[in-house]
């Protein structure tokens, strides 16, 4: 598991559809985890789907906050992003949640003066260029 800040359309998009005001900040904070450690225990029924470019994005039916996303493709899911935002920790944030990279930079509305990684797309392993800002 990791995580990363993503400034693409979609999540500037599902940003400003969400009551979470942690949601607002023009980015996501999503947390990478492989599909096969995923479930959904309880709460099905209150997600709803909404299909945009090549992701599936279930979002919270009463608060439109992003839950996880998932890509269409099949050779593409094996991972999974879910929205660091609503993780309850009850306590400091675990340095596992400090995130390692910005992608899709290029589509950035906030400058970031970090020592990340800032992919133009996405990294390789991503299915991106592997190109960096
Ligand atoms: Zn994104």
């Amino acid at each position: 598991m990791f995580t990363q800040y993503c400034h693409c359309n979609k999540c500037r998009e599902i940003a400003s559809m969400s009551e979470n005001s942690q949601d607002k900040a023009g980015y996501s904070h999503t947390a990478a985890y492989l599909t096969n450690n995923f479930n959904i225990v309880t709460g099905e029924n209150n997600l709803e789907s909404l299909i945009r470019g090549s992701a599936r994005l279930m979002l919270c039916s009463t608060c439109k906050s992003l839950v996880y996303g998932i890509s269409l493709d099949p050779a593409k899911q094996g991972g999974i992003g879910i929205n660091a935002n609503n993780f309850d920790f009850h306590q400091d944030i675990p340095d596992s949640f400090k995130p390692v990279r910005h992608i899709w930079y290029a589509n950035r509305i906030v400058d970031f003066n970090d020592n990340l990684p800032k992919f133009k797309d996405a990294p390789k392993e991503q299915f991106g260029s592997g190109e960096l800002l």
